[in-house]
C-alpha cells in the first residue's frame, strides 16, 4: 500500500526535523527541506527510514521562487502531495524597531511571509485536482503577542500568516483541502540563539502559565493531529501550542 506523502520545509532541525521523524512514525514517506544544513537534513531522514517511510532530502531557500520551483519538481518525482508542513523560519537578532534595517526586513518577509505563501500555492495547485490535502502553517505566539523589544519585525511575519491561513482555507475548503495554523510559543531549539540570544528560552519559562518551555517534539505532536483524520472538521484556525502563553 503506498503511503501518503508529506513536504516538510526546513526540516533539517528543530520543530521540522521532529515533524518529519513522526510523520514518518505515523505512516507518511516524507519529503525532507533545508535550505543549509545537510548533515542536519540527512540525520532526519536516516530516522525516517529507519521508521518505516521513504524519504527524499531536498535542499531549497524558500525565499528564492525559483528554488521552491525546483524543489516542487523533486516532490512531484517522489509521489503526490497530500500533506504540507509550512514550516521553514527565521528570526532577526534582537533589536527595537528602530534598529531595523531594510534588509532585515527584507530578507524575514521573503522567508516568513513571502516563500511560506509560494510553497502553499504550489501545494494547492497539487492538492486541489485530487480534492484532498491539508496544509499547517507554522506561525508564533508572537503573531497575538508583538515581541516587543525583541523582534516585531518576526511576529508581524507571522501575523501575515495567520490571516493567511484563514484566507486560503476559505478558498479551498469546497474542494476538499484543509488549511491550519500552529502557533508555538517557547520552544527548546537553536533558533533564539541563531536570534543571538541563546538564553531566551530558559529565562522566559517562569512567563508561561506552564512555568516551562516545550518541546520540539510537543509541538510536533499537535501538527501530525491536525493533519490527521481525528481533525476532520477543523480548518481555518490556528491552534496555540504555548503551555498557555
Ligand atoms: P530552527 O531550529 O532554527 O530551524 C529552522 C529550520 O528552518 C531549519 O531547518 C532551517 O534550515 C530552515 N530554514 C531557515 N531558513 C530557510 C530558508 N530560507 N529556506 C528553507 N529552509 C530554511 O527553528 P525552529 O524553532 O524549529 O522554528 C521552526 C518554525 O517554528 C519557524 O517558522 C519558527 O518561526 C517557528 N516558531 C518557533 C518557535 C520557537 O520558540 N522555537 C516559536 C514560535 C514559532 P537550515 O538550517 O538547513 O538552513
Amino acid at each position: 500500500m503506498t503511503r501518503p506523502v508529506c513536504l516538510i520545509t526546513g526540516a533539517s532541525a528543530g520543530i521540522g526535523a521532529a515533524c518529519a521523524i513522526l510523520a514518518a512514525q505515523r505512516g507518511y514517506d516524507v519529503a525532507i527541506n533545508y535550505n543549509s544544513d545537510r548533515a542536519g537534513a540527512e540525520n532526519v531522514a536516516q530516522a525516517a527510514i529507519a521508521a518505516g517511510a521513504r524519504a527524499l532530502i531536498v535542499q531549497a531557500d524558500v525565499s528564492d521562487p525559483d528554488a521552491i520551483a525546483a524543489m516542487y519538481r523533486e516532490v512531484d518525482a517522489f509521489g503526490p502531495l497530500d500533506a504540507l508542513i509550512n514550516n521553514a523560519g527565521i528570526v532577526g537578532q534582537t533589536a527595537r524597531v528602530t534598529d531595523l534595517t531594510f534588509a532585515r526586513l527584507r530578507q524575514l518577509f521573503d522567508v516568513n511571509t513571502i516563500g511560506a505563501i509560494l510553497v502553499a500555492k504550489e501545494a494547492v495547485l497539487r492538492m486541489e485536482p485530487r480534492g484532498k490535502g491539508v496544509i499547517i502553517n507554522v506561525t508564533s505566539a508572537a503573531a497575538r503577542l508583538g515581541s516587543a523589544n525583541t523582534y516585531v519585525d518576526y511576529a508581524a511575519t507571522k501575523a501575515a500568516m495567520d490571516i493567511f491561513t484563514k484566507g486560503l482555507s476559505d478558498e479551498v475548503a469546497a474542494s476538499g483541502l484543509r488549511v491550519m495554523g500552529v502557533a508555538p510559543g517557547i520552544i527548546e531549539t537553536a533558533i533564539h540563539a541563531k536570534g543571538g540570544d541563546p538564553d531566551r528560552a530558559a529565562r522566559n519559562a517562569p512567563n508561561v502559565p506552564m512555568q516551562r518551555t516545550g518541546s520540539a517534539e510537543e509541538v510536533a505532536k499537535a501538527i501530525l493531529w491536525l493533519m490527521s483524520d481525528e481533525a476532520s472538521y477543523v480548518t481555518g484556525s490556528t491552534l496555540n501550542v504555548t503551555g498557555g502563553r
